[in-house]
């Protein structure tokens, strides 16, 4: 059966990329011409003979790679939707020149190979990280649209669960850039639950919700989701699914147990434990790279092996041989699984006020790691629970992708995704406060609204700042975008300002305002400028909890301020107009009660730590009594004006 505009599903990841399609037989990896199912996520620029600039993507890019060192990309996806500050604990791990772009975003900057212009000079050239994996992207597309035959142009993009807005955004414009309408993107957690058809079947009759863990070693990253998966409402529905809680390490995984066994290697071959550190930093590139790959290749066979005979050349007329066996294997990995296990009980944790002391339901493995008998065996201890295994651990997410392609298409109705929003998002008020709008863990898509006022006269540009964060004050909070509304003159706090924060099935960001008695809107993109990496998000938590006191205390202090200020400003210019139909006493009396309402939010202002909240909630409610005859005064003043 072929599919009339199809929708592909793309696993866009750090070292490979894949892509799939669902049809009636399924969901399929699409290979490409040479049966191959993986596409390296790497990237090279050459000068075509016509003259243009040529990605040069996959496989022929990793292979040449040690012939371009600084001019091949590897692990784009480690910079997506990120500043170049963001970007810095990445920098050692890359071997091409990260730059600042336009906004503080990190870009590549690598020189453009010419094979007319030996050893010549090389142009340079700088990319960002949404073009780079847009040549990734094409070259799918392309794969795909002649697998097909016909041409591809919707996509469904799978990111990591903590990926924010930011970064997802950027994928997203990855997808545009290479022609593709990302008409889904999900977190890849999610996507390996759908290959194992985890939401599919389930009905309300089955009473609870099931939860699963999903449990994803590769070659340099560990990730660990905790996701709940809810039966719709009648049967035959879709199903949501949310992901509860993430965790995990950017800089861990086979890549560190390759390493462990070259020294175990080194050391089998003779060299003291101490020696075979020196031995290995001795070593040329090439060698090192060649007992590298003899020590992954080791460690593949183990998988089904119980002994393997490693040979590799070092040099000339030197060469190491050594055997690594099945309990070595287990011994080295030891501690890597720990660490990941670690993660796990974190994840656990986080998770565990929506569990309410249920167990989980299913444990899924992702990740070339996961064919690791021991790697197994301790994820099944740990759980408690015999882990789903049955899927190609490098293809189930981009499988998945395909299950939700399908479903978008309108083949499938058993699933529909949901995921959370990572961190809150809202406006800065008067006073660099923030008022958050939606909250963090709410589900997308996610819609809320505030209304929101001017706290000077005449105002005829509202500045409006959109942040990401938990802390209470917006210097402590991520600014994604700042846009203005102009509006008619009016006094201050007559303009209503509807600010809608609407936050798509794909974690998108789109903030509008209007102002309701001018009608004016503000349709405003944000187009955030850099994302945070999981680290920052961690830390942003707990900061916000370790400050969560003071920032309270800070935001009241400065809305008492705000609020005070108004009052003040209200009743001097009544009291200008109309003070002279007081009595005396009363006049007197009014303007004291001000005075010290102002020596208050002076001081409150000058130093808010310092602020008597108390003291200043009495005082303005003391003015808000005493001013209560000076308001009627004023109203039927402004009345009889009105009507003479
Ligand atoms: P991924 O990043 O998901 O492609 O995972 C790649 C990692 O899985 C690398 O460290 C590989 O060496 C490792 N890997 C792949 N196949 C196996 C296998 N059969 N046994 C053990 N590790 C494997």
């Amino acid at each position: 059966m072929s599919l009339a505009d199809p929708i592909i599903g793309i696993d866009l990841g750090t070292t490979n990329s894949l892509v799939t399609i669902c049809d009636s037989t399924g969901p399929r990896v699409i290979p490409d011409p040479a049966g191959r199912a993986l596409l390296p996520s790497v990237v090279r620029y050459d000068r075509a003979p016509d003259g243009s600039i040529r990605a040069v993507v996959g496989h022929d890019a990793l292979a040449q790679a040690p012939a371009f060192p600084q001019g091949t990309i590897a692990s784009i996806k480690r910079l997506m939707g990120r500043s170049r500050r963001d970007a810095e604990a990445e920098l050692p791990h890359l071997s091409y020149d990260v730059i600042e772009g336009p906004h503080s975003t990190a870009r590549a900057r690598v020189p453009v190979y010419d094979p007319g212009a030996r050893d010549g000079p090389h142009e340079w050239i700088v990319r960002s990280p949404q073009e780079v994996s847009a040549s990734i992207l094409s070259e799918l597309r392309s794969r795909a649209s002649a697998a097909l035959g016909a041409p591809v142009q919707r996509a469904v993009i799978t990111v990591p669960a903590y990926f924010d807005d930011a970064q997802r955004q950027a994928t997203r414009d990855a997808g545009r850039m290479a022609g593709l309408d990302v008409v889904r993107i999900i977190a890849e957690p999610t996507a390996a639950a759908l290959a194992y058809g985890l939401g599919a079947g389930l009905s309300r009759a089955d009473g609870r919700e099931r939860t699963i863990a999903v449990y994803d070693l590769g070659g340099g990253t560990f990730d660990v989701s905790i996701l709940r998966i809810t039966p719709g409402e009648g049967a035959g529905e879709p199903a949501f699914f949310q992901v509860l809680s993430t965790s995990g390490d950017t800089h861990l995984g086979g890549d560190d147990l390759d390493q462990s066994i070259v020294l175990h290697l080194l050391s089998e071959a003779g060299d003291p434990a101490g020696a075979a550190l020196a031995r290995l930093a001795a070593l040329p590139g090439d060698a090192r790279a060649r007992l590298v790959e003899a020590a992954r290749e080791a460690k593949h066979r183990l998988s089904n092996e119980h002994a393997a005979l490693v040979r590799c050349e070092l040099g000339p007329g030197r060469a190491l041989e050594a055997t690594v066996t099945r309990e070595d294997l287990d011994r080295l990995s030891s501690p890597l699984i720990e660490r990941t296990l670690a993660a796990c009980a974190g994840a656990l944790r986080d998770a565990a006020p929506a569990l309410e002391g249920e167990p989980l339901d299913g444990v899924v493995l992702v990740g070339g790691m996961t064919r690791m008998p021991a790697v197994r065996e301790r994820v099944k201890r740990f759980f408690g629970l015999d882990p789903y295994a049955g899927i190609d651990p490098d293809q189930v997410v981009a499988l998945g992708a395909a299950v939700q392609a399908s479903i978008l298409q309108g083949a499938r109705r058993d699933a529909l995704l949901l995921d959370v929003i990572p961190l809150s998002l809202g406006i800065e008020t008067v006073g660099g406060a923030v008022a958050k709008v939606i909250m963090r863990n709410t589900t997308v898509p996610a819609r809320a609204r505030e209304m929101f006022s001017t706290s000077v006269d005449n105002q005829t540009a509202i500045r409006l700042h959109v942040l990401q964060g938990e802390r209470e004050m917006a210097g402590d909070c991520r600014s994604l975008g700042v846009f203005s509304l102009r509006v008619p003159p009016m006094p201050a706090g007559m303009p209503q300002v509807e600010v809608d924060f609407g936050v798509d099935a794909n974690g998108v960001l789109t903030v509008t305002a209007t102002e309701r008695r001018s009608g004016r809107r503000a349709d405003v993109q944000i187009v955030p400028n850099h994302g945070l990496s999981r680290d920052e998000v961690e830390r942003i938590e707990r900061d916000s909890l370790a400050h969560a006191r003071e920032d309270m205390t800070r935001h009241q202090v400065v809305d008492l301020v705000t609020n005070s200020r108004l009052d003040l400003k209200w009743i001097g210019d009544r009291l200008a107009r109309y003070g002279s139909l007081l009595d005396d006493a009363s006049r007197a009396s009014l303007a004291a009660t001000a005075d010290a309402l102002r020596a208050l939010v002076e001081a409150a202002d000058a130093d808010w730590r310092s602020a008597d909240v108390k003291a200043l909630q009495a005082a303005k409610a003391a003015l808000d009594r005493g001013s209560v005859r000076l308001q009627e005064i004023a109203i039927t003043q402004s009345l009889r004006e009105g009507s003479g």
